[in-house]
Parts: structure tokens; C-alpha cells; sequence
């Protein structure tokens, strides 16, 4: 379903992905863990060209694009198979809550606006906010407007949803109702790749977990094989430090 073959991307003379390969299969729930500054972000953004890789290429279900040679509409075909879901929930804040979920599905895949609200209200009720859809981003809670961001990216019903630290900017109290969101709608077989500090969450919903350090992959395996019996001193140091 995904492929990325030595993605390598630089700040200026900062190396931060260091030739990365990582495969993801239909229906994988990856989690990617790793010390602050390890190129996860990073990472996941130069999957859907959020963020270009110097080097590397990428391969999005059957669009295969070399980072350097790709053009604009390639790269825009790759992006309609990728969802986002970000750390700051990117909600527009003069649009509500339903237009917040329309708007992409109108202009970017061209549905009436019909067809667009019927998807918006499903995918609403889905993430239980169905009763939140006139209103405004301002007029909800971290966890509310998080979990508009996520039924949003259901709503485009892409290949793979990727989540970059989707709980990190929400109080502790709203943690739980994001991920029990995030669990539901993994249940349904969607591909998923996320990066998360969460690590319980990360050991119950995914079936690989690949650890990252220093942009590289230091060590991939089941959560049973990462967190029950790391092979890297660097990963037994990292779980080391949580507990
Ligand atoms: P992680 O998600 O593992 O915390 P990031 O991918 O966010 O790591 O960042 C990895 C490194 O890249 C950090 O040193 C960060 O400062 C740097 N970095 C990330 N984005 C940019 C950017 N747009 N410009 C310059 N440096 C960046």
C-alpha cells in the first residue's frame, strides 16, 4: 500500500531523515515513536509532499513518484489518497464545523454540495459531534475540534489516514475521548500511520511499531516485540525513561 525507499530530508545542513524504508500494507495501523527531534513529523509530512524529501521515493497505493522528478499533478493524485489529521486540528475558524468537512470534499473532489453534506453528517456522527455541525471551531473544546479534524479526513475516504500527535496539544482530560475515536475508527480496517507519545495507545492499536532515533529506523516490529522486548539499546532506553 505505501513504500518509502531512502527518504532523506535536510533543514539547511541539518540532516534530519536519514534514508528512510518503511512499508506499510493495506489495513496496517503503524505507529511511529521516537524522542523529540527524531524526524517523525517530518517524516509523515514528505509521505503526502506536505514537506519534499531531497532524495527517496514514494509509493501511495499505485502512484509510484520519485521525489526529485515529480510533478505538481502527480503529486497532487498522491495527495488525494492521504488524509491528514494535525496536532493543532487546522480547522478553518470562519467556517463551521460541517463546512470545515464540505469544503474539501467540493473543491477537491468535486461533490455537489449535497452529496458533500450527506458525507460531512456521517462522518460527524461517526465522531459523535453530529449536533456541533453549525457551529463554530471557537465554540468547542481541543478534543471536539480534533475530533471534527478527524471525521474531516474520514469524509475525503482516503487510503491511509496519517496523524501526526494527534492528542499532544489537548489537555489530559480530553487524551481519552480522541483516541477512543481514533480506536473505533481503526476497527474498520482503514490503513493508518501515527505519531504519537501516547504509548499504551500505541501498544493496543497498532500491529506494527516502528521506532525512530536520529532519522533513522532504529527498530520495527509488533508492539509485543517493541515494548515487551526491544532488541536496540536505544529503544530500551527510550521505553526505559517513560515508565
Ligand atoms: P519529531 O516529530 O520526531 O519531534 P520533527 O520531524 O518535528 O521531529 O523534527 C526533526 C528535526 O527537524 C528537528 O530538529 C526540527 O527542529 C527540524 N525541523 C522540522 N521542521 C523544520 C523546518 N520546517 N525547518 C527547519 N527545521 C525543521
Amino acid at each position: 500500500m505505501i513504500q518509502l525507499s531512502n527518504i532523506q530530508k535536510s533543514f539547511g545542513k541539518t540532516e534530519v531523515l536519514k534514508g528512510i524504508d518503511l512499508q506499510v500494507n493495506k489495513g496496517d495501523i503503524v505507529s511511529i515513536l521516537g524522542p523529540s527531534g527524531s524526524g517523525k513529523t517530518t517524516l509523515l509530512r514528505c509521505i503526502n509532499f506536505l514537506e519534499k524529501a531531497n532524495e527517496g521515493t514514494i509509493k501511495v497505493d499505485n502512484i509510484a513518484l520519485d521525489v526529485k522528478t515529480a510533478s505538481k499533478k502527480e503529486i497532487t493524485e498522491l495527495r488525494k489518497k492521504t488524509a491528514m489529521v494535525f496536532q493543532n486540528y487546522n480547522l478553518f475558524q470562519h467556517k463551521t464545523v460541517l463546512q470545515n468537512i464540505t469544503e474539501g470534499l467540493m473543491i477537491v473532489q468535486k461533490k455537489s454540495e449535497k452529496e458533500a453534506i450527506e458525507i460531512a453528517k456521517t462522518m460527524l456522527t461517526k465522531v459523535s459531534l453530529e449536533h456541533k455541525a453549525n457551529n463554530y471551531p471557537s465554540a468547542l473544546s481541543g478534543g471536539q475540534q480534533q475530533r471534527v479534524g478527524i471525521a474531516r479526513a474520514l469524509a475525503l475516504n482516503p487510503e491511509v489516514i496519517l496523524f501526526d500527535e494527534p492528542t499532544s496539544a489537548l489537555d489530559p482530560e480530553l487524551v481519552g475521548e480522541v483516541l477512543d475515536v481514533i480506536q473505533k475508527i481503526a476497527k474498520e480496517g482503514i490503513t493508518m500511520i501515527i505519531v504519537t507519545h501516547e504509548m499504551n495507545f500505541a501498544r493496543d492499536i497498532s500491529n506494527r511499531v516502528v521506532f525512530m532515533d536520529g532519522g533513522v529506523v532504529v527498530e520495527e516490529g509488533t508492539p509485543s516485540e517493541i515494548f515487551n522486548n526491544p532488541k536496540s539499546d536505544r529503544t530500551k532506553q527510550f521505553l526505559r525513561r517513560l515508565v
